[in-house]
């Protein structure tokens, strides 16, 4: 019954299969633990990468373990379909964006049907579905009612030629729009934001329970949400009723305050600027204004800063210092006003420099030490120049300084987050529409739950030109308001597509229910998501954003638990090699290239070769269709497998892949020479020698494969430890032995979480009716995995001399014993005498002579 293993035929014939049985829709039997597998939902964009393909298989192979090991497992995929690119395409070729994104979903769903993933496609969500972005909506009410929810000017980026705004990634690297590429201005507007920062120190201090995650994604996000602790210090502004509020991690060195910055927008900069400094500080502002946060704060310019010709006092010393303005200080991020220390930081130290500024010095490393400085003095040490606490240690003075402000009015301790709050407005199309309505005498007003969803109008004209397209659309905006009925007119921004990510999760476990946004027994019945598997690239903005729905929501009573994603798996990229001219710079298709002597064909100049992410533009993408049509499924999916540690980088190798064919091949002829002989045997007594070596390499996979898949998830030893179970059933001598029957049906079993096309034919050819699928995962007996015997290595005078077989529970005593009697030891030994027997238990014995 011999024949070949055609993965074309057999996966298709049993994708189809399983689907008809309902093999992949989510248990609902409570008597089971529940496990929730989730992958990050792709953006729609119509194709399907190997990227993508990497992600989705390891949350399969999760799943479809977690459901052989009694778990009932919800594992649903969904789409994170509003965003700008279906907008571009409505601008650029016509087609309407919703068209657009369904055409991509239909396409990249049946790419993902093909990859034999074990999804409940029933419970299948698109966000840019109406039944989807109405609950979008009614969350973000929730936010409204409960004051998280709020509107100030913001500013936006501003084509002046197309009177647009523009999204941060239309703006290409050098300022100018991607379509009329007029230099981009930035341009004060009205926004909606959500006010994550009431929730800082939460995020911040709750990551600490979230012990399955990766520390480095833990630290990026404690880092952006970024706590200081320091203190809240004024300086009285000379001449004026008014201080200069500032914050400050280093109250220690407040005498050594030598100037004050405040931000180009800071109120009080026009009524501190003298006269004669007016212009040059009015030109300054303008020109600040153009520029971008990320170039006025990157580190590596200069500092461009002007003084104002108005004075403050520093309160501990008394003394005047004058006040400045710069463009590295933000008048949106803390008050927007820094003291300078230049002494002590280096980035004062810099501008201070620059500008000719004093520099004093408050703190050395110790009391001998001079005070001639190259370079700021950042580190802690001891006060001096700092009146009455002159000889402290700095670390201790900056609590006592914090006390004495505290004492004489100049100030209080304080503590101030990096984060800001969401600013969630899109002047776009594409996106689910803010519920709101904007009323003269009401202010703003929310849509009242009967008439949600806000529907997107569909008769729009996409020209990139103008306002939003929804601004434009008369009959869509104006409407009589809820609360009055007087004539009023509805928001027309939309929402971040952040926002429709941060709670799909939610949704899955109850994604067909009209009526609520989740009936909240059922989400939290499924939540948290057991394991969650994405990319790196998520590690801040989306995470963060789903930890706050989460907790909001959970404020709001709907859900009763503290974090969404009790574990999170970052995988790394899949990288292919590129080939690169470095004299002309430029890449070359692998397909023009000689791998064994690289060189440019139009050139002759010889190419460097890079392992780099999969990229069009490198000409170093694999599409995954291709590997499927040579090889299968199975075989791509070994392969993504056993290359690498999921979280680490992937190197495409061809001859690899084809290493996993040649593997799924072995197994295939194992099996099908073997066939369907072997009954179930429990044989386990009276077992040959070769019997109870074949028993104890069995056990040993399912103990090995079964730790691999705890915790960490090793898939690549864990199909190592498949291929040596394999090895050793090929050697095996008494293919007739029950024993060898037991391991033909452990290898199946074992392989069918990898490679599920495969492993279930090949149940199927071993006589079985059911699926493979709904087998239990192995449980290995330990009684197997004892060695009744150990070879021992005898040497003579640390040389190897041969070996042995002795009781594996021989001691030290024994073990001697054996090796002095041994014929090898008898051999060499011959006539001498011994001096030393150094024995290690389980391996050798060494004879001095
Ligand atoms: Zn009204």
């Amino acid at each position: 019954m011999e024949s070949r293993y055609t993965p074309a035929a057999i996966e298709e014939k049993w994708q189809k299969s399983w689907a008809e049985q309902g093999l992949d829709r989510t248990s609902t039997d409570k008597s089971k633990p529940k496990f929730y597998a989730l992958s990050m939902f792709p953006y729609p964009s119509g194709s399907l990468h190997m990227g993508h393909v990497r992600n989705y298989v390891i949350t399969d192979v999760i799943a479809r373990l977690k459901r052989m090991q009694g778990y009932r497992v919800l594992h649903p995929m969904g789409w994170d379909a509003f965003g700008l690119p279906a907008e571009n395409a409505a601008i650029e070729r016509g087609i309407a964006p919703a068209k657009w994104t369904y055409q991509n979903i239909a396409q990249m769903r049946s790419q993902l049907q093909r990859l034999g993933l074990s999804i409940d496609w029933e419970k299948e969500v698109a966000t840019c579905s109406p039944d989807y972005y109405k609950w979008t909506q009614w969350l973000f009410l929730q936010f409204f009612q409960a004051g998280l929810a709020y509107q100030k000017e913001a500013a936006v980026n501003w084509d002046p030629i197309d009177q647009t705004v523009l999204a941060n990634e239309q703006v290409d690297s050098e300022g100018r729009s991607w379509r009329s590429g007029a230099i981009v201005e930035r341009k004060l507007l009205r926004q909606w934001f959500l006010k994550i920062t009431d929730y800082a120190e939460q995020l911040l201090n709750d990551l600490d329970k979230l012990t399955g995650w990766p520390d480095r994604v833990k630290l990026m996000q404690a880092n952006w949400i970024g706590k200081s602790v320091g203190a809240y210090l004024e300086f009285p502004i000379v001449g004026l009723d008014e201080k200069i509020g500032v914050f400050t991690t280093r109250p220690d060195t407040v005498y050594g305050v030598t100037y004050v910055v405040l931000a180009p927008e800071h109120p009080l900069t026009r009524s501190v600027t003298t006269p004669q400094q007016k212009e040059a500080v009015e030109s300054f502002i303008q020109e600040v204004s153009n520029q971008s946060e990320l170039e006025r704060t990157a580190e590596d310019k200069p500092k461009r800063g002007i003084p104002t010709g108005g004075k403050a006092i520093n309160p501990f010393t008394g003394e005047e210092i004058p006040i400045w303005i710069a463009d590295y200080v933000l008048y949106e991020y803390g008050t927007g006003a820094v003291m300078g220390v230049p002494a002590h930081d280096a980035r004062d130290f810099q501008f201070a420099k620059q500008k000719n500024l004093p520099i004093q010095v408050v703190i050395v490393p110790s009391k001998e030490e001079s005070a001639e400085l190259q370079a700021a003095y950042t580190e802690p040490g001891i006060l001096i120049n700092s009146d009455t606490f002159n000889g402290m240690d700095s670390v201790e003075a900056k609590q006592a300084i914090v006390q004495y402000a505290e004492k004489q009015g100049y100030g209080k301790a304080r503590i101030q987050y990096r984060l800001r709050d969401w600013l969630i407005s899109r002047q776009r199309y594409w996106g689910a529409p803010i519920p709101i309505i904007h009323c003269p005498s009401c202010g703003s007003v929310a849509v009242p739950d009967k008439d949600l969803p806000v529907k997107l109008p569909e008769d729009v004209a996409f020209s990139g030109r103008g306002g939003s397209p929804l601004a434009q659309l008369d009959s869509w905006v104006n409407v009589p308001c809820p609360t009055c009925s007087k004539p009023a007119r509805r928001e027309t921004d939309t929402m971040d597509t952040f926002i429709d990510s941060s709670w799909y999760f939610l949704r899955f476990p109850d994604a067909r229910n009209e009526k609520e946004v989740f009936e909240p027994s059922k989400t939290n019945d499924w939540m948290p998501v057991d394991q969650y598997v994405g990319g790196i690239e998520h590690a801040i903005l989306h995470l963060l954003y789903s930890r706050f729905f989460t907790k909001v929501l959970r404020d709001r009573h709907l859900l009763n638990f503290d974090e969404p994603f009790e574990r999170l798996l970052t995988q790394g990229m899949v990288q292919a090699a590129t080939y690169k001219n470095p004299v002309t710079g430029k890449y070359i298709s692998p397909a023009q290239v000689n791998p064994t002597a690289p060189k440019d064909p139009e050139t002759g100049d010889a190419l460097e070769v890079f392992y780099e992410k999969m990229s069009k533009s490198k000409y170093n993408g694999v599409a995954p269709e291709d590997v499927i049509e040579n090889y299968g499924v199975d075989t791509a999916r070994m392969f993504i497998l056993f290359k690498a540690p999921p979280e680490k980088d992937l190197e495409w190798e061809q001859a690899d892949v084809e290493g996993q064919f040649r593997f799924l091949n072995r197994v295939w002829r194992l099996v099908t020479e073997f066939g369907a002989k072997g009954a179930s045997s429990n044989k386990q007594n009276n077992l040959s020698q070769p019997e109870k070596e074949l028993r104890r390499a069995i056990h040993t996979a399912i103990k090995e494969i079964t730790e691999d898949l705890e915790g960490e998830y090793q898939f690549n030893t864990a199909v190592s430890e498949l291929m040596k179970l394999s090895n050793a059933l090929a050697d095996a001598k008494s293919k007739d032995s029950p024993i060898y029957a037991e391991g033909i049906r452990a290898l199946i079993r074992l392989l069918a979480p990898f490679a599920p096309h495969i492993a279930e034919e090949l149940w199927h050819l071993n006589g079985n009716t059911d699926s493979v699928h709904q087998q239990s995962w192995l449980k290995f007996d330990p009684d197997a995995l004892v060695a009744d015997e150990i070879t021992l290595v005898i040497q003579i005078m640390g040389k190897t001399r041969g070996t042995i077989q002795v009781p594996a529970q021989a001691d030290k005593q024994a073990l001697e014993k054996y090796a002095r009697e041994s014929e090898v030891a008898q051999r060499h030994i011959e006539g001498k005498e011994i001096k030393k027997a150094i024995v290690v238990p389980g391996k050798l014995v060494n004879f001095v002579i």
